[in-house]
């Protein structure tokens, strides 16, 4: 059976006191044996998080391709490791949008977080305009097979996909659960094309875009939503329990 998975994404937010302090929270919060939970901090202050966390898995927003090298500002996949991080964000569109970020050099650190370790969440999603063109099967398709589908089915099974449409991405405006399931159910089909029935199911799929306590138990109970990746309602201790309650709760039904 696959993973549920609820995970919070801080982006650049809190001041150090205030992230030590919502980590503590969310290290409380009742997590059964049921569902991972991780959190994506500020890269600062990933190692404190790491450090109070003892069941919540820790991960980075990003991180580069290269080992080591002139490479100002970046954080390599190996250090992550040596840092004891559990995972890495790949792929946001916020990296692709704002960081030029394409197809071919998420490939490279898809390679690279694997080749040492760190879990990747991959994720895809369509903007705007390809939404309203009808494209976007083919669109999201399109990044799996540039930047995942190259990976042997052993490496494929220890990456978590996340569905992330970037029009619902902090705008308030949450994919419908026709919407999630759609392209939900579709990824797992092109997955089993690709790496068979069995890997396929074995397929952790988030869903990303406004989610919060209001809308969760509805997207979480789609059949291919395998849980979330939260970023607004990650930042509150209160919310993100609601969710990871939900996620518990649709496993548990
Ligand atoms: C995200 O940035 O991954 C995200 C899903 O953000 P929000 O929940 O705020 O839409």
């Amino acid at each position: 059976m696959r993973s549920k998975i609820v995970a919070g994404n801080w982006k650049m937010n809190l001041s150090q006191t205030e992230a030590k302090a919502l980590c503590k929270e969310v290290n409380k919060l009742n997590i059964g044996s049921e569902i991972e939970v991780y959190i994506f901090p500020p890269m600062l202050y990933a190692s404190d998080c790491k450090a109070i966390s003892t069941r919540v898995k820790v991960g980075a927003q990003n991180a580069h391709p290269k080992d080591q090298g002139a490479f100002t500002g970046e954080v390599s996949m190996w250090q992550l490791k040596e840092a004891g991080m559990d995972a890495v964000l790949i792929g946001h569109s916020e990296r692709r949008e704002y960081f030029q970020e394409d197809n071919a050099l998420l490939k490279q650190k898809l390679d690279s977080a694997l080749a040492h370790g760190i879990r990747p969440f991959f994720c895809c999603g369509e903007p705007l305009g390809i939404r309203q063109d009808n494209s976007f099967l083919s669109y999201v398709k399109n990044q799996l097979e540039e930047s995942v589908f190259h990976l042997s089915a052993a490496e494929f099974e220890k990456v978590v996909l996340a569905y992330e449409p970037i029009w619902a991405i902090g705008t308030g405006q949450t994919a419908s659960t026709e919407q999630a399931e759609e392209m939900h159910a579709a990824i797992r089909s092109w997955v089993g094309e690709k790496y068979g029935k069995e890997t396929a199911e074995k397929t952790s799929i988030l869903y990303g875009g406004s989610c919060n306590p209001s809308n969760a138990q509805a997207l979480f109970a789609c059949e291919n939503v395998d849980g979330g990746l939260i970023g607004g309602a990650s930042l509150k201790a209160a919310d993100f329990s609601v969710l990871v309650a939900e996620g518990t709760w649709t496993i548990l039904n």
